[in-house]
């Protein structure tokens, strides 16, 4: 196969375009192993807590929308051990998460509430850069007082959030308030940016996180939306996302609007997902 030296790509990428804005993973004294570690641990208890969609159309729709951001990642942001892995939750909040290594989660009412794949792809592009800037391991390594087993199951509590994330974090706190250990708005610029770059590179246009973003401000029902208590917006979080799009080349964005509509034609086919509240009442966790 023909391919250009990797060295001419971002010449011939950015021409003509202004600087991108540049993103480094903040400190972190962990090594990535610990990251996997907390992930797949979380992911277990996410996995007897909430119900899994067991649906192979919705499921492989929303890993393959994964997998082609998973692709788009920088060499520079790589981590060998780290899986990313998919599954949806058969509940009708929209929320989405991320845990720390890769295990993702996106609830069945995001996908209802999204009008594009565009918008799907702009909050998973989102999570998965916290997961790639490894903002899970860096956020514990800013309280030096506490073991990391029980920081960090906090932690991966707060990004899962609600009564799941309490449980995770129960007996793990030491009185910390999961407030604390939410991302920072520092993070969350982090990922809203680097999103916006895996998007460009994935074929998809960065414009469409933002509106996702206001979407979920716009749908969420009574109490807010979850998604955004867990990932506040840093301010002007419509504004510099639009900017950072305008210094990126999505050249013909991936608009696969057949597979989408097919997804959402066969989702209002299944029985009425339960909020995450009935379901986790139900369930008796
Ligand atoms: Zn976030």
């Amino acid at each position: 196969m023909n391919r250009l030296p990797a060295v001419l790509l971002p010449l011939l990428c950015t021409a003509g375009l202004a600087a991108q804005t540049p993103v480094t993973p903040p400190a972190n004294k962990y090594p990535p192993a610990q990251d996997v570690r907390l992930g797949l641990e979380a992911a277990a208890q996410v996995r007897r807590q909430l119900p899994i969609l067991q649906d192979d159309l919705v499921t492989s729709y929303v890993a393959e929308v994964g997998r082609r951001l998973v692709q788009a990642i920088p060499a520079s942001l790589r981590h060998p051990q780290f899986a990313y892995t998919f599954q949806v939750v058969n509940v009708s909040d929209i929320n989405a998460f991320a845990l720390p290594g890769g295990p993702m989660f996106v609830n069945r009412g995001m996908l209802a509430a999204a009008s594009d794949e565009g918008e799907v792809a702009g909050v998973m592009a989102h999570e998965i850069s916290h997961v790639v800037l490894r903002h899970g391991t860096a956020q514990a390594s800013k309280a030096t007082p506490y073991e990391l087993g029980e920081l960090a199951g906090a932690v991966v509590g707060s990004i899962v959030g609600g009564r799941v994330g309490s449980l995770i974090t129960q007996g793990t706190q030491f009185g910390l308030g999961t407030a604390f250990l939410r991302f920072s708005r520092e993070y969350e610029k982090q990922a809203d940016i680097e999103g916006a770059h895996l998007m460009a590179r994935a074929g998809y246009d960065p414009r469409d996180m933002a509106n996702m973003f206001r979407t979920i401000e716009r749908q969420s029902g009574p109490g807010g939306p979850e998604w955004l208590s867990d990932h506040p917006n840093p301010g002007n979080r419509f504004d510099y996302i639009s900017e950072e799009a305008r210094t990126l080349d999505v050249g013909q964005p991936v608009r696969d609007a057949r597979a989408f509509d097919r997804v959402r034609a066969h989702l209002r086919t299944l029985p009425p997902a339960p909020t995450t509240a009935e379901a986790t009442k139900r369930g008796g966790g």
